[in-house]
């Protein structure tokens, strides 16, 4: 496919996981793209620029570098994210101000800073990242929940500020996801094996989600082929949302 011919698009988080599956993606399909990310190590077609989205100077900055670069924004993916673990005694006042400053007011700063270039564009698109655990009770996950609760909220509000301007906004909801982060948390695990079978027995289709089909979602909402498609969340999470499958023997 060549839907993305002639856009530019940024993806934040676009150096590992989701964000590097969804950047080479849209590169793939014609897109120029350029990855904002702590540490933009990322090959030919794509072009790293170093961005923390919880930095707002750093975001306005690298955003207006990406534009020049690019020729402007049509596409803006707010993948970055970052994980938080524990029931709601677990993490301090500081910790809950950093993970909300990353997960929440990260895509608020990036999706601000694009606007402008947002709104002269004919095929504009904003998607975020959003989780699973802004759909399920998950446990020991009060603080990341609440992130991507609000980020939730957030697509739905921005959606519907923005539809006048011509710019769609949707969200992914991926279940748990075969990435490097994903990995690390394994490696932390007493048994990981176990660990990593809980998590793909939790997913009815009994198996994790891979970077490359969230990376197809996140695609599919940013195509100018999805033109009549805003305020919408599109679960990518082997049918953890919807499904009530009888356990398998
Ligand atoms: P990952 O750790 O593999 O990649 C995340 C990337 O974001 C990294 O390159 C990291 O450097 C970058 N990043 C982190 N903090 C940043 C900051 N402050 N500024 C700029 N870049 C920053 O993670 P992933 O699993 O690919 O997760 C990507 C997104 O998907 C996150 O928003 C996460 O919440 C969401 N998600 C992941 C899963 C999963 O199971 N992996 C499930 C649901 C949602």
């Amino acid at each position: 496919m060549t839907d993305f011919e002639g856009l530019r698009a940024v993806v934040t988080g676009g150096a590992s996981g989701i964000g590097l599956a969804t950047a080479r993606l849209l590169a793939a399909r014609g897109a120029r793209v350029a990855v904002l990310d702590l540490k933009p190590d990322v090959d030919d077609p794509l072009t790293g620029y170093r961005c923390d989205v919880s930095d707002d100077a750093a975001v306005t900055a690298a955003v207006s570098v990406a534009a020049s670069s690019l020729g402007g924004i049509d596409v803006l993916v707010n993948n970055a994210g970052i994980g938080a673990q524990g029931d709601v005694t677990a993490n301090s006042d500081d910790e809950w101000h950093r993970v909300l400053d990353v997960n929440v007011l990260g895509m608020a700063r990036m999706t601000r800073a694009a606007l402008p270039h947002l709104r002269r564009s004919p095929a504009a698109a904003v998607v975020n990242t959003c989780s699973i655990a802004a759909w399920q009770g998950l446990p020991n996950r009060v603080l990341y929940s609440a992130s991507k609760g609000a980020v939730m909220a957030m697509t739905l509000a921005m959606a519907t500020d923005h539809l006048d301007d011509g710019i769609r906004i949707n969200c992914v909801c991926p279940g748990t996801a075969d990435t490097p982060w994903v990995g690390r948390l394994l490696d932390a695990a007493a048994d990981p094996a176990a660990e990593r079978a809980a998590l793909a027995a939790r997913q009815p289709m009994g198996r994790l989600v891979t970077a490359d089909e969230v990376a197809h979602a996140i695609a599919y909402l940013a195509s100018p082929l999805s033109s009549s498609t805003t305020g919408t969340a599109v679960a990518v999470d082997g049918g953890m949302y919807g499904l009530r499958p009888r356990p398998r023997p």
